[in-house]
């Protein structure tokens, strides 16, 4: 999850003296740059060509900035992106006294003059407080380091320096030893600064400490726990922001000569001269190596500086002309902070072990969701476990029987059963596979199809032998022919109904077609009432069903697709508004630009307080481009709507029309495909139920008629498939109760009979 490339941002705040020096340091217009001018002192030897200008460009210069802006300006976005899970780092850097210590702690004594930290503290509790979906835990810790030494400010234990010890780790460095302390809320942690804040006093007098030669790091744990809704996934976001209130930066000259001052220096504290170094390497893109163990400082910032973190500085300066060596060094390595490049990544990790117990917590709930909607229903035998060695073997004693016929149904209670009994299906296909197979086997030779040299030596042995095999195949195969026909002519009742068409192939049925009829003059009531009606054409038949049985489903699709159509109308309208609305927001930025460019090359005014001012016209334009944007947004959701609607509707209209064609097919066929007596028997007042037909009607059919009938009385039975063998038999029972010689059938085709 790359973000994009950033760089280290760095401002410089200048704390406030009643000695200003005016002609030595100067800020640009923009807020942004600083100029120092140094004049040439002909007494100390000045040379000429020695440089004393120098304009520094950085992100910001907080002059007479309260606390609370420079909050805004240096850390707010920072803490604000860790809760999302990017490392922060600020650091204060500068001479003792330049005001590291007020920006990130502050006066204590006073609310307003409160600093970065305390600050951050309340930013990330009110973003809990805020918080709906996710678990947000906060843990603190407060390192100093003095000249190379650990010390844990928030340590229960005293003696615990030589048990810290710095560590990498593919996560990142931390500190082994130092403690951790949860914190439930602000106060909470506001309780460890100021302990921290105490023992550092505390060490400073009892251990002969300097404060202005520590460095102190606060540090901010922040861990969000949310859940991922589809996955059930818990995701678990780290982060840390480091709150750096760094050693005084003041530089041990070596001469005191003006001009070298300003060029040879070491400081006081070593470990910032790494720290420099680091900076140098970091911002350098061809360096490999960065050497952060060289101490214990930049060691501990390692995954804080550069690389994947938000990292901020601020300079600390003094305003008066006596300082300004270390003002000039100061805004030196500020500018060198701003040559770092970073990628801020999000620290996010999935918690396998909490997704599993959310998830087993999920299939209890459901369960119990199912449990309640069997007992709704009445089904409160049913179990959703795994099956038991018992319950299958119940399952595979039922498939057996229900391939043996005994059964007519599997039991089926819940969806383990279903996978079940596919299984055993699957099991017993495959047994009877291979016993085929066996059976085959011990019977003939079988020779695989690709084993080319078997099947030529198999084709010669029979060759060899085909005139006797041939002649007799082709002799019993005439023979067999003759007898199935002589077979039909024979038979019984039934083939004296079917053998005048049967033996007629259909080409020679549609030649003599004609002749057919004439001869089926004697049974004339019956072809006539076939023909009654010749079948209208489709289309005016489709009209005709639209008019009578299709008038409601019709409607429902005539309805149907008009508020589709109406939808589609009103989607194009919404659209054409979206773009006539980003052409004219479009025209505004460009007028607000221009409106700026003009401003800009006037001159800007600012209020007191430091606030651009703006005239009408561009007030007017911000906006009109306001109530633009909000009603493009409008529009925008109301086209998201539209869309999803007609996509509904074009689902619904595509379902009408399909039940629309597939009920006409049926009725034209139920209308004019089949012939009038089975129509009228089948209306619901009709003496036929489907499946149970009476057989005389039946046999009256023409054959064709009849086959079709069959199928169709297949199709329509009552209980499925299942009860095909029983309407079978039942059929042929009554054939043959038939055939014994019942004349009072209501259509007997006498006409067709032989004989007649
Ligand atoms: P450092 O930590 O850099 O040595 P401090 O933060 O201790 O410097 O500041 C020295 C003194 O100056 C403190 O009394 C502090 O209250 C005061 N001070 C520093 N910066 C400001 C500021 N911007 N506004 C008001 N007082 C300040
Ligand atoms: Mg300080």
């Amino acid at each position: 999850m790359h973000a994009a490339e950033k760089k280290v941002r760095a401002f410089v705040r200048v704390k406030p003296t009643a000695h200003f020096a005016q002609d030595v340091i100067k800020f640009g217009p923009d807020n942004k740059s600083i100029d120092i001018y140094i004049k040439k002192d002909a007494k100390k030897g000045v040379v000429n060509n020695k440089q004393t200008d120098w304009s520094f460009k950085l992100d910001g210069v907080l002059h007479n900035t309260s606390q609370e802006l420079t909050y805004e300006t240096v850390a707010k976005k920072l803490v604000s992106e860790a809760l999302t899970g990017y490392n922060g780092t600020i650091m204060c850097y500068g001479q003792t006294g330049a005001g590291k210590t007020y920006t990130m702690t502050g006066a204590t004594a006073e609310y307003k003059h409160r600093g970065i930290i305390p600050r951050a503290v309340q930013q990330v509790f009110r973003a809990i407080a805020c918080s709906v979906d996710s678990f947000i835990t906060v843990r603190i810790s407060y390192l100093e380091i003095y000249n190379e030494t650990l010390c844990d400010l928030l340590s229960t234990t005293t003696s615990n320096d030589m048990q810290m010890a710095i560590v990498d780790c593919p996560q990142g460095v931390y500190v082994k030893g130092l403690s951790i302390h949860s914190v439930s809320d602000e106060e909470d942690a506001l309780n460890l600064l100021f302990e921290g804040e105490t023992n550092r006093v505390i060490a400073e007098h009892s251990l002969n400490k300097n404060s202005s030669r520590s460095h102190c790091i606060f540090t901010i744990y922040i861990e969000v726990r949310s859940r991922v809704r589809v996955l059930s996934d818990i995701r678990c976001i780290n982060s840390k922001i480091n709150l750096i209130d760094l050693a005084g930066s003041e530089r041990l000259s070596k001469t005191r000569s003006e001009g070298r001052v300003l060029k040879e220096a070491a400081y006081i504290n070593k470990s910032l001269s790494f720290l420099e170094q680091i900076i140098i390497a970091l911002a350098d893109p061809k360096r490999e190596h960065i050497p952060f163990r060289q101490s214990k400082l930049t060691h501990v910032l390692k995954d804080s500086l550069g690389g994947k973190c938000n990292t901020v500085l601020v300079a600390n300066i003094c305003g008066e002309a006596l300082h300004v060596e270390e003002t000039l060094s100061s805004l030196r390595f500020a500018t060198r902070m701003k040559w770092i490049t970073t990628e801020p990544v999000v620290n996010v990790t999935y918690d396998s072990e909490e997704t599993v117990k959310t998830l087993e917590k999920e299939i209890s709930l459901l369960k119990q969701e199912l449990a309640m909607h069997d007992s709704l229903v009445n089904r409160s035998l049913v179990t959703y476990g795994p099956l038991t060695d018992v319950q299958v073997a119940e399952i595979k004693s039922q498939i057996h029987k229900y391939l043996q016929g005994a059964i007519d149904e599997i039991d089926i209670m819940n969806f383990r059963q279903v996978q079940e009994v596919f299984k055993q299906f699957k099991l017993i296909v495959r047994q009877q596979e291979g016993e085929v197979e066996t059976r085959l086997r011990s019977k003939y030779i079988l020779i695989d199809k690709n084993d080319f040299a078997t099947i030529a030596a198999a084709q010669k042995v029979m060759a060899d032998q085909a005139g006797v095999y041939v002649g007799e195949l082709r002799e019993d195969r005439t023979k067999s022919l003759i007898s199935g026909r002589d077979l039909a002519a024979h038979l019984p009742s039934k083939s004296q109904v079917t053998v005048p068409t049967k033996n007629l192939d259909v080409k020679e049925k549609a030649r003599n077609e004609d002749t057919v009829k004439n001869d089926a003059q004697p049974s004339k009531p019956v072809s006539e009432e076939i023909s009654q009606r010749s079948p209208p054409s489709k289309a005016v038949a489709f009209e005709q069903f639209k008019e009578e049985c299709g008038s409601e489903i019709n409607r429902i699709f005539k309805e149907n697709k008009s508020i589709l159509l109406a939808r589609r109308k009103r989607s194009s309208t919404v659209a054409r508004r979206i773009n006539i609305i980003k052409q004219e927001m479009e025209d505004i930025k460009k007028a607000l630009e221009a409106q700026r460019q003009e401003r800009s090359q006037q001159g800007e005014y600012v209020d007191e307080k430091g606030r651009l001012i703006i005239d009408e016209k561009e007030f007017l334009l911000i906006m009109k481009l306001k109530d633009l944007k909000e009603e493009y947004r409008c529009s925008y959701a109301e086209l998201q709507d539209l869309k999803a609607e007609i996509q509904y509707c074009q689902h619904l209209v595509d379902r009408c029309r399909n039940k629309l064609i597939s009920e006409f097919e049926i009725w034209y066929r139920e209308s004019f495909l089949i012939p009038t007596y089975v129509q009228n028997a089948l209306k619901p007042s009709g003496n036929i139920r489907p499946g149970m037909i009476p057989i005389n009607r039946v046999m009256c059919l023409e054959e064709d008629e009849q086959e079709r009938f069959e199928q169709m009385q297949e199709a329509m039975l009552p209980t499925g498939p299942d009860s095909v063998a029983f309407y079978k038999a039942k059929m042929k029972t009554d054939q043959k109760v038939m055939s014994a010689g019942h004349s009072s059938l209501p259509r007997a085709r006498t006409g067709c009979e032989p004989g007649s």
